[in-house]
């Protein structure tokens, strides 16, 4: 019998094995994969890389760690990302207690035992007193149940289920469908490769300039002279990250326009998701969010060539209500002869032929499927396990009107369950390895006080989960989030209930409510 078994060997699942085992507890991380990585094991389409600085999209566990450990560019590629796991897994000699190519199948909390029974698909069982679900809320793909998809005659690949070995596209007709993240950053890079390539767009995307190139070494220097005052400080950013930059002191509406843009200028000059961080108001003011997207907009009109393109590609949605997407030359690639964007918000796809896809009554050709559709976030990764807590209650019918949960981390009926930046925490507007950090440090705290008080069980009351979920929803109804179809929401996913999943409200106000939690004999819990 363990102490903990954790499902995922992703920056979660690795950083959750090493607090809880240096804790002196006994833990085993179950890995579908072979490979340590996660989500950076997975999603390797071309151009895939992390969309936050690496000096802060990285573990601040450990000061020999962060300061021994080199980035060679600004913003990661999913190799060196890859690398950096691996390499974390040896150093803290985490392998021994890493089972890859485990896919856990089941787990069912046995009441009488107070212990989970664990199942894999190979038939393997584990028994363990806690359970961290350390599995990505971003890690079940979504395929759009195309009609005909089986019947494509090329290949099709899904940008989050990506080969291991190299798809080479040249000469070939490409298709990607989706402006997202994903497709974002693979987009510039096959149109090169490629010898045509049409995009299909059912929502435009906002994309803001990376500006990636190699890590700059006084900035690397400046940095790790005061990594662990570096890290402070962005913890009390309210998206854990970005300490470097302060918000414009006035509100967007109270600087004139000539004053605005050369706040935007400057930030996207800067890149990436500092523009939503000019002003304190862009997520809040739905005026705010006008002036910085049409800024935006304005950005795609002087780039793209053909204006009729550029309107296509200009979206009208708030921004930053679905997350941005931080490219490396995206716009541009409508600029180039072989590339094509056909609009599917009026006219969706209507179904896929041997040789392409017909939308709007029109036939498109094209030799090879590339799918950039997504997630079934949050709830996906969970609901695919046969998860069962008290008297049997399933996991997917406990979240089939939305993720019920408390704190973002418990589900009530599924004690000694905790879900790692799950639905409820502020994991999705976060850098997620911080994110992944507190809540790591806060179950290791909880376990450690739950044996010295002699509990076997905790797991939230049914109020304190509700008044959670309302609470998540009373403060993304204060900000831009509910006022498109994103991921964020369920929107992506049809027949998904609509509820705002993760919280809006801030890392420092997240932090110190579940610092709060635990000081008041974690509150909002019953144990057991
Ligand atoms: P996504 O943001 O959900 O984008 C999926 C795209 O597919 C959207 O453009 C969506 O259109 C489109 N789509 C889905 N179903 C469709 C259908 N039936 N017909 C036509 N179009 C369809 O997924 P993602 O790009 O994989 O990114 C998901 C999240 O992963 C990101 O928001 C980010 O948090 C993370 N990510 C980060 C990076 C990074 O830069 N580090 C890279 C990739 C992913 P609609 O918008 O209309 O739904």
């Amino acid at each position: 019998m363990l102490d903990v078994l954790i499902v995922g060997a992703g920056f979660g699942g690795l950083y959750a094995l090493h607090k809880l085992r240096s804790q002196g507890l006994s833990a085993l991380v179950l890995e579908a994969a072979p490979s340590v990585g996660g989500t950076w094991w997975a999603n390797r389409y071309p151009g895939a890389r992390v969309d936050i600085q690496s000096l802060e999209y990285s573990y601040s566990f450990s000061e020999p760690l962060q300061q021994q450990w080199h980035w060679s560019e600004r913003y990661a590629s999913q190799p060196e990302l890859l690398r950096y796991a691996s390499h974390v897994a040896d150093r803290f000699e985490l392998r021994r207690d890493i089972r890859l190519n485990t896919r856990v199948t089941k787990a069912h909390f046995d009441e009488a035992a107070a212990l989970w029974r664990i199942g894999s698909d190979d038939g393997r069982h584990w028994s363990a007193r806690f359970v961290v679900m350390a599995i990505g809320p971003l890690s079940t793909p979504n395929t759009p149940a195309f009609e005909g998809l089986e019947s494509f005659a090329g290949p099709v690949f899904h940008s989050a289920a990506w080969p291991h070995e190299p798809v080479d596209f040249g000469g070939r007709d490409v298709a990607v469908v989706g402006t997202g993240s994903s497709a974002v950053q693979l987009i510039p890079i096959i149109a090169e490769q490629a010898r045509t390539l049409t995009v299909f767009q059912r929502t435009a995307a906002y994309a803001v300039p990376a500006h990636n190139g190699p890590l700059d070494a006084e900035r690397e220097a400046r940095i790790k002279a005061d990594y662990a005052g570096f890290r402070a400080r962005n913890r009390r950013m309210r998206a854990g990250f970005g300490s470097e930059l302060s918000p414009h002191p006035k509100p967007t509406l109270e600087v004139n326009a000539p004053e605005r843009d050369a706040v935007f200028e400057q930030r996207w000059a800067i890149g990436g998701f500092s523009l939503l961080g000019a002003f304190v108001d862009t997520l809040t003011d739905m005026r705010a969010n006008e002036l910085c997207a049409e800024f935006v907009r304005g950005k795609i009109r002087s780039i793209v060539r053909d204006p009729a393109v550029a309107e296509r590609l200009c979206p009208t949605h708030p921004i930053g209500c679905k997350r941005l997407c931080v490219d490396s030359g995206y716009y541009e690639t409508y600029n180039r002869a072989n590339v094509t964007l056909v609009d599917v918000s009026e006219h969706p796809i209507e179904h896929i032929t041997p040789g392409g896809l017909v939308t709007g009554g029109r036939d498109h050709r094209f030799d090879t499927l590339v799918l950039a559709t997504g997630f079934d976030a949050f709830t996906g990764p969970l609901t695919r396990i046969d998860l069962r807590g008290r008297d049997g209650l399933h996991i997917r019918d406990k979240w089939r009107g939305g993720p019920l949960n408390y704190l973002g981390l418990t589900v009530a009926g599924f004690p000694n369950l905790f879900n790692l930046v799950g639905p409820g925490s502020t994991s999705a507007f976060t850098s997620v390895v911080l994110a992944i950090e507190h809540h790591v440090d806060w179950i290791g705290e909880c376990i450690q006080w739950l044996d010295a008080q002699g509990h076997r069980t905790i797991e939230p009351s049914s109020e304190a989960e509700s008044q959670w979920v309302q609470r998540v929803n009373q403060i993304a109804e204060q900000t831009v989030y509910p006022h498109c179809n994103s991921w964020y929401l369920g929107a992506n996913i049809p027949g998904k209930p609509r509820i705002f999943m993760p919280l809006a409200g801030g890392f420092p106000a997240y932090a110190d409510r579940c610092a709060a939690v635990a000081r008041e004999g974690y509150a909002g819990f019953v144990m057991r």
